[in-house]
């Protein structure tokens, strides 16, 4: 199969975009991200630390952890997840990050210095619980496989067209294109991760006001620093706002299930 390479490239960009969300997505208005705004502006520039020893950060993430896990199996059920059971690691390294890759969520020391109370690390680990949950992470891998094919085409018209074949080449290429599939998740799947947080976060009786403090702080360490938990997460009053909007929406909700 030959195709210009401009062809293929359109049809890479539509393939990798098109992961969306399953489930109504908060609306917020230019009033509610005003409002958001200015508790941001609010924090302190220097965002206080919260030192705890390995031992105290490790238990406290394997509480939420424990908690979250107890109270998500109806959510899993209606979303469709494909597990419920979640492995949860404190990683005691500085960078300011929280991640998964489908099989294991990793939280930073990094990060967890910036949390003060657990209804904040659970607002974190419940996030990347939504990312699995709502099987984000199989979509990414669909994509990476797509992305590599689409490649693997590209780069086999390009030595076609020019009588020239290297294997390594063809095998470069068809890295690249896996990269370039995984690059991370869309701005709906993170707003939905969100959204599936708050609703865990509910069902396992946390605060969600004091949770939500965690994206105020995130959102000023933006305007602050270059962490690395903002190349792949959104930051910002955006999220506050939505954050906001979600608690109404799950406090309203009598089965404490995302609308579709
Ligand atoms: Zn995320």
């Amino acid at each position: 199969m030959k195709m210009a390479p401009i062809a293929a490239l359109f049809l890479l960009a539509a393939l990798t975009g098109c992961a969306g969300a399953q489930f109504r997505l908060p609306a917020i208005s230019d009033a509610d991200v005003n409002r958001a705004s200015l508790a941001v502006a609010g924090e302190p520039s220097n965002l206080p630390k919260h030192y705890r020893t390995a031992e105290e950060n490790r238990d406290m993430v394997n509480r939420v952890a424990g908690r979250l896990e107890a109270a998500a199996p109806g959510l899993c059920t209606y979303a469709h997840a494909p597990h419920c059971t979640f492995n949860v690691v404190y990683v005691a390294d500085d960078t300011v990050n929280a991640q998964t890759d489908g099989t294991r969520i990793e939280i930073y020391r990094g990060l967890m210095e910036y949390l003060d109370t657990e209804d904040e690390v659970a607002a974190v680990v419940g996030h990347e619980m939504g990312h699995e949950i709502a099987q984000h992470v199989e979509e990414k891998r669909q994509n990476a496989t797509i992305g590599a094919v689409l490649a693997g085409i590209l780069m086999g018209g390009a030595m076609v067209a020019t009588g020239y074949r290297d294997p390594d080449a063809l095998n470069n290429s068809v890295g690249l294109g896996a990269s370039l599939g995984a690059l991370s998740f869309s701005k709906e799947e993170e707003r939905e991760a969100d959204l599936l947080s708050c609703y865990l976060l509910a069902r396992a009786n946390y605060d969600l006001e004091k949770a939500g403090r965690v994206w105020v702080v995130l959102s000023k360490m933006d305007s602050e620093t270059h962490a690395s938990w903002f190349d792949d997460h959104p930051a910002g009053p955006e999220r506050v706002a939505a954050w906001d909007k979600a608690i109404l929406e799950v406090e309203a909700s009598p089965n404490k299930l995302p609308q579709e």
